[in-house]
């Protein structure tokens, strides 16, 4: 399958996996919608996506836990734009990393309405049309944490939990369709990810990161495209992958 000209939907992609995802895609000369809250950053990708071989690029500045929002900027896009081939569920967040019970509220509703909410906002706005057109493709982003559960990570373990469990209904619902649906579950990949984790303590957390080669955001993006490129009749339900030093959500080898 050619991914040329295909209307690619990405949220999240003013960083870390999103941007790089976008700038894959456009290299194989696809069109970007791209969505997340801060504007001047989608710019930014915007510009390299289309250095990069983007088709044409379109930028939302949208916040995936406002569902009317949500609803609107789908249901607004111009004619040219509105049918979307790849939507890529990428936009989330882990807030903290502390006992369940010691945990911040807050941290745990910001975790769920973007992590869980927001994909399912965007997923009931954007899927309804792929399945009319008979065509369509969704990757959602899980992890390694949605299939175990570290200590003090239990509310993000259960959204990427939940992004399973959503990711494998959304395959039996939509069987007898075209339409095919992905999970792409990262190990540790060096993004912003800590920062927002840790809000913003830079020390905190690239410690994360100390002594392990992690995944670079391009590696998954690659793994997004493969998926997306295959040929229509394969569906890959899902792509787990980890840096060598890591085994599962709970084992890393460190180098000192
Ligand atoms: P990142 O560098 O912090 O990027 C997160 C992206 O999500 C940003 O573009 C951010 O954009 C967007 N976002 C966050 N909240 C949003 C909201 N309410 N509405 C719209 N966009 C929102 O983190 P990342 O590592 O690339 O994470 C991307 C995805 O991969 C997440 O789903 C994460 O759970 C998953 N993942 C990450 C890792 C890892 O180790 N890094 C491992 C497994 C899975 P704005 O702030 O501009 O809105």
């Amino acid at each position: 399958m050619s991914l040329k000209g295909k209307i690619v939907f990405i949220t999240g992609a003013s960083a870390g996996i999103g941007a790089a995802t976008a700038l894959a895609f456009a290299a194989e000369g696809a069109r970007l919608l791209l969505a997340a809250r801060r504007a001047g950053k989608l710019a930014e990708v915007a510009s390299a996506a289309l250095e990069r071989g983007a088709e044409a690029v379109h930028t939302i500045s949208l916040d995936v836990r406002d569902r009317q929002a949500v609803q609107q900027a789908i249901g607004a896009l111009p004619a040219e734009w509105a049918k979307i081939d790849v939507l890529v569920n990428n936009a989330g967040l882990s807030r903290g990393l502390e006992k369940l019970y010691q945990g911040n509220v807050e941290d745990w509703e910001e975790m769920i309405d973007t992590n869980v909410k927001g994909l399912l906002y965007v997923t009931r706005a954007v899927v309804p049309g792929m399945v009319e057109r008979g065509r369509g493709h969704v990757v959602n982003l899980g992890s390694t944490a949605g299939e175990l559960t570290y200590p003090n990570g239990a509310v993000y373990c259960a959204t990427k939990a939940a992004e399973r469990a959503i990711n494998d209904g959304l395959r039996q619902d939509l069987l007898g369709t075209p339409i095919r649906v992905t999970t792409v579950d990262p190990g540790m990949v060096e993004t912003d990810f800590s920062l927002v984790r840790f809000h913003g303590d830079q020390q905190r957390a690239a410690k994360v990161y100390q002594g392990i080669h992690a995944l670079t955001p391009e590696d998954v993006a690659e793994v997004i495209v493969w998926a997306a490129n295959r040929p229509e009749h394969v569906n890959i339900a899902r792509v787990l992958l980890t840096p060598v030093q890591q085994a599962n959500s709970l084992l890393f080898h460190r180098e000192s």
